[in-house]
This record gives structure tokens, C-alpha cells and sequence, in this order.
């Protein structure tokens, strides 16, 4: 038996307790983990809360990452021993996440702990940092480098954010960061960040084009904010969009695209297929400073990870937290 957070259906909406659960409720998967952490991602703050219908199947376990130690395995690439990342796939949504000591997944989804990265490390990036990573790729593929301009990063001081700020610094870019705290200055600066913006400047509905301000942008935030960055982005530049915390709207025209020629990269980091997982997670071990995300995370226990949930809605919670599971 094994302790667990479960989400379930109950009269009055959503419950979350935590409790003890068999390795029998543990659904379908060639892998059993013993998990040794998980994080706390914005999409876990609505699994928890019920915010937002993510949960799709009860009982759930949220926890939509882990990394841990491979207990059992029938898959071909996994042996009891080996130390694996799991992000995405539906875990914590669709199939029993890593909010417990015990995860049973399918093979294929689970990443090899690179060398030279902790399990805790690990979830200190986590499904955020992933989707940081992510959007550097997808913006160098695009042809974006350091001498276009600077890199503008939204919601700076969150999870992705925090992340995608120490990452662009590292790879050279001059790094703008938005955002509503501006009492985390020093923070961000610390991070690599080289200017801060008020994030107020672009959370209103702006005008179709304004002045070219960055040649790159990573948004965690969508709605009028992506819109103004677009609008404000460089000719022949680019922007990720990976999030939605300030809405999931966009209401943009398709100015900045015609008369600029910006471009629009999608980052979705649920379903990316393997190859592209092992390339991120390879090159996070490598290139992310762990100074930087020592100085992004805090810590803490399966038990007490409830109490976060409402925060980080709130854009409460700074950077990442490491959950550590007994
Ligand atoms: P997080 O830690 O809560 O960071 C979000 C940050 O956005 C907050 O810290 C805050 O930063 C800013 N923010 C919050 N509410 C805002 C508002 N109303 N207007 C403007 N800014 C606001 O969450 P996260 O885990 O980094 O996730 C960020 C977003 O990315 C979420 O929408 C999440 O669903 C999405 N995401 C997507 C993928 C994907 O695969 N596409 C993967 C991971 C996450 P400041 O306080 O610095 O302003």
C-alpha cells in the first residue's frame, strides 16, 4: 500500500484527500516507479482545485510530472534500477499522476534521468522548465539569435517563466522580464534577467502594431498580453506561446503577421514526441544553471503540496517547488 492525494467527484464539486491506495487502483503500464518527487505546475493547481475540468477521470492522483526509481518493468528500455522523468501524456489527468509513492505508466512515455541531473533537479525544472526549453528550441529553430534584439519572457517570476529567463540569458540573449512583481527584481536579475517590465504595460487592449521592442518573446500568459507582444514584436521575429494565465483568448489581428512577418510558434509539451523529450531534457542538464535553479526553488512534502494549489493560481508561488515524496 502507498500514500496518494486523490481527486474525486463529489456532491458539492471536487474533493481532495489524502489517503492510502493499493497498487491494485493503479491503472494500465508496462513501468512501476517508486516515485522520489513531483513539482507543482500551474495545470496541478487546476487539477487540485477543480478550477478547470483538466481531471477527466475519478479517481485522479494529480501530479501531472515525477521522477523517480523503476520498481518493476516488461518494457524493453527500463530496468528496476533506472532512474526516469515522466512529463505529460494525460499523468495526473487522465492516468493516475505523481502525487503518490507509487506510479504505474506506459514505458514509452518516461524519459532516462540524463547524466549529471537529480531526480530532484529533475522536478525542480519540471513540466515548466521542459516547456521553457521547449520554447528556446522552438525559437532558435525558427533562426532567432542574440543579435535580433532582446528576448521578451511573460510572467517571469512563475514557473516557465523563471525557467525560460535563466535559459535565454544563458544562451547570450538580452533578457526582458514581465512582470507583476516588481519587488522580485533582484530575483529576476539574479536569474539573468537584464531589464524588468511592468506587466501592467501589457495586460490592456493595445493597439494591432506598436513600437518593435523584442526580436523573441516567451508568453506564459496569452490573452491581450500576448496580443501586445505580438504587436510589439520586431520584424521577421518570433514568439512561443505556451500559456494561458491571463486567458485563453487572443484578441490579435493578423497585423503583426503580415506586415511584419512575426511568427507564432505553438508550444505544447504534453504529447512531444520522444526524440525532441530526450533532446530538451539533454540539453536542460547541460546548459540550465544550477545556481540559477537552486535560487528558483523551494521544497516541499507530498503531504502539505494542498496548500499550494490556490496559490499558484493566484501567481502566487515564486519559480518552482520540488515536492519530495517519502
Ligand atoms: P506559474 O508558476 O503560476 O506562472 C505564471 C505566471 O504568470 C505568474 O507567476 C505571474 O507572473 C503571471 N500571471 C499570473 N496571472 C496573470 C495575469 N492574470 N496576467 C498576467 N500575468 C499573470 O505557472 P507555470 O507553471 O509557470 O505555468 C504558466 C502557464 O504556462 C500556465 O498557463 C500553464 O498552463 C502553461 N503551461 C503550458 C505548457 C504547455 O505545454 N504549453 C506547459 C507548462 C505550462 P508574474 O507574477 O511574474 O507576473
Amino acid at each position: 500500500r502507498f500514500n496518494a492525494w486523490v481527486v474525486d467527484k463529489a456532491a458539492t464539486g471536487q474533493s481532495l484527500t489524502f489517503g492510502t491506495l493499493d497498487d491494485s487502483d493503479l491503472m494500465d503500464g508496462d513501468v512501476t516507479v517508486r516515485v522520489t518527487h513531483s513539482t507543482v505546475n500551474y495545470k496541478d493547481g487546476l487539477a487540485m482545485t477543480g478550477r478547470s475540468p483538466v481531471v477527466r477521470r475519478f479517481p485522479m492522483i494529480p501530479g501531472i510530472d515525477f521522477s523517480g526509481v523503476v520498481e518493476t518493468s516488461t518494457h524493453p528500455d527500463y530496468a528496476p534500477g533506472d532512474a526516469v522523468i515522466l512529463t505529460g501524456w494525460g499523468v495526473g489527468e487522465t492516468h493516475l499522476g505523481g502525487y503518490a509513492e507509487r506510479a504505474r505508466v506506459r514505458g514509452d512515455w518516461l524519459v532516462p534521468l540524463p547524466e549529471g541531473l537529480s531526480g530532484a533537479e529533475a522536478m525542480a525544472i519540471g513540466t515548466a522548465g521542459y516547456t521553457a526549453m521547449l520554447s528556446l528550441m522552438a525559437l532558435e529553430h525558427h533562426g532567432a539569435r542574440p543579435g535580433d534584439g532582446p528576448a521578451l519572457v511573460t510572467g517571469a517570476s512563475g514557473g516557465v517563466g523563471s525557467v525560460a529567463v535563466a535559459l535565454l540569458a544563458r544562451a547570450g540573449w538580452h533578457v526582458i522580464a514581465a512582470t507583476g512583481r516588481g519587488e522580485e527584481a533582484d530575483y529576476l536579475s539574479g536569474l539573468g534577467a537584464a531589464e524588468c517590465l511592468d506587466r501592467a504595460e501589457l495586460s490592456q487592449p493595445g493597439k494591432p502594431l506598436a513600437k518593435e521592442r523584442w526580436a523573441a518573446a516567451v508568453d506564459v500568459v496569452g490573452s491581450h498580453t500576448l496580443a501586445n507582444v505580438l504587436a510589439a514584436t520586431k520584424a521577421g521575429g518570433a514568439v512561443a506561446a505556451c500559456g494561458l494565465a491571463q486567458g485563453m483568448d487572443l484578441p490579435s489581428s493578423v497585423a503583426p503577421f503580415i506586415l511584419r512577418g512575426v511568427s507564432l510558434l505553438g508550444i505544447n509539451s504534453v504529447t512531444t514526441p520522444l526524440p525532441k523529450r530526450r533532446a530538451a531534457w539533454d540539453r536542460l542538464a547541460r546548459d540550465l544553471d544550477r545556481t540559477a535553479l537552486a535560487a528558483m526553488t523551494t521544497t516541499v512534502p507530498l503531504a502539505e503540496v494542498d496548500r499550494l494549489a490556490e496559490a499558484i493560481l493566484a501567481g502566487g508561488v515564486r519559480g518552482r517547488t520540488v515536492v519530495t515524496v517519502p
